[in-house]
């Protein structure tokens, strides 16, 4: 599949000449279509919540587009929390899954009214301390090892930080009981940039069959079970992308054998995905600013890692076209770099592109998730501008991009 871009090269320029490189540009016609088919997968579930994972693309602007089609929100952090609040998503539409929780995030979740979702057993009784606990409470689940149908053990959540065991699950829904929760849900999240049907079904399964566990033992009919997210996008043109049919006829068949007969058809269905809301409607557009050529060719933006670090930080792959020349025969082999004084600061590694010169205009695909959300302040680099291409066609600044000024102040010298 070829990677597409939103504009034309005219006003891909026009813009570029009134707000200069490099930017984040964001679609809000793919993020709407990107949040319809997450709901039209689980159209078959009454009541289904997609709470938006709000660190994926930290914008109240990007928040307030998926909250208009009915999203909700899956904050991590008192920014994320107040992000949401701006952005008009408050009470139960919000779900809190944090882990290490600082009280400052209990307490304004609380007042908010959130679902809160702990991370551990041992947050019931901080929780307790440092706010009260919620009228709607959920836990995390840490199922240890994920298994394929064959029994592989195909990813090892027990070396994960995150989450409550088997054992500890029972006990804290018992605790809770005892201190007066009379609602409570479920969550897990262990896949992560998954585009296997497998992963998901196989979540579902043992989270339904856990409900049912909880049911029996307990007596608690859970309220929700939240699926987590990690759907992927597919970086690469020739990657698949998640089948969302095969998925949600998937997890509607385990609904009715699992959940039906055991008298649960009422627990609502919930997922928190970011990467598959945004990853796919975000761009960074950046100017070739030099050109090098010693032991490798290398190709130097007015980007660096400070506007995407996933490339540097865990090798991930994303696609560069350059403006003008996506048609022309790839001919160079580039190290695509940044200006961060570290050797990893690369968007791509020995990449077959176009021939290059300075001053062409790259653009670097699927940088809606957790691309402008990572960016760092290292050597001193600034993080640029995020910009919205709206569903009327007009483009929207919706964060300036920092100025020295942002940087010196909190210096106190
Ligand atoms: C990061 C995260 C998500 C979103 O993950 P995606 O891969 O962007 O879908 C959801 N839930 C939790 C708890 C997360 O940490």
């Amino acid at each position: 599949m070829t990677k597409k871009f939103p504009l034309s090269e005219e006003k891909l320029r026009e813009v570029i000449k009134k707000f200069s490189t490099p930017f984040h540009l964001y679609d809000e016609a793919t993020i709407k279509k990107n949040f319809r088919r997450l709901r039209e997968t689980f159209s078959w579930a009454e009541n289904f919540v997609e709470h938006f994972a709000v660190k994926a693309l930290p914008n109240p602007h990007i928040v307030k587009i998926l909250a208009d089609e009915g999203a909700g929100t899956d904050c991590s952090s008192l920014a994320e929390l107040l992000i949401s609040e701006r952005a008009g998503v408050t009470g139960e539409k919000i779900m809190l899954t944090s882990n290490d929780t600082p009280a400052n995030e209990f307490q304004k979740a609380i007042e908010l009214g959130a679902i809160i979702n702990l991370d551990d057993i041992t947050h019931i009784e901080f929780l307790e301390k440092v706010a009260r606990l919620p009228k709607c409470l959920s836990f995390r689940y840490n199922p240890a090892d994920i298994m394929n149908g064959g029994n592989d053990i195909i990813g090892r959540p027990a070396d994960a930080k995150f989450g409550l065991t088997r054992e500890q699950i029972f006990d804290a829904y018992k605790i809770s009981l005892d201190k007066g929760v009379k609602r409570f849900g479920l969550h897990t999240m262990i896949a992560s940039n998954e585009r296997e049907t497998e992963t998901f079904l196989y979540t579902a399964k043992i989270m339904f069959e856990l409900a049912v566990e909880i049911k029996n033992r307990l007596g608690i009919i859970l309220e929700f079970v939240n699926l987590g997210g990690g759907f992927g996008i597919p970086y690469k043109p020739e990657d698949n992308p998640v089948d969302y049919k095969s998925v949600g006829e998937g997890i509607f068949e385990l609904y009715k054998k699992i959940l039906v007969p055991n008298g649960l058809e009422k627990i609502k269905i919930a997922t928190e995905s970011g990467r598959a809301m945004t990853g796919d409607a975000g761009w960074l557009v950046a100017t070739a600013i030099h050109e090098k050529n010693i032991y490798k060719n290398y190709i130097g933006l007015d980007a660096c890692m400070a506007n995407l670090m996933r490339p540097a930080l865990y090798g991930a792959y994303h696609h560069i076209t350059v403006l003008g020349k996506e048609n022309s025969p790839a001919t160079k082999i580039y190290d695509v770099t940044g200006s961060l004084c570290e050797n990893n600061d690369k968007f791509a590694i020995d990449r077959k592109l176009p021939e290059i010169e300075i001053g062409d205009i790259l653009i670097i695909h699927d940088t809606g998730a957790h691309g402008h959300a990572m960016g760092f302040n290292y050597n001193g680099k600034l993080r640029s501008a995020e910009l919205l291409l709206t569903e009327s066609g007009e483009i929207k600044m919706i964060r300036r991009a920092e100025t020295l000024d942002d940087y010196f102040a909190t210096l106190k010298f």
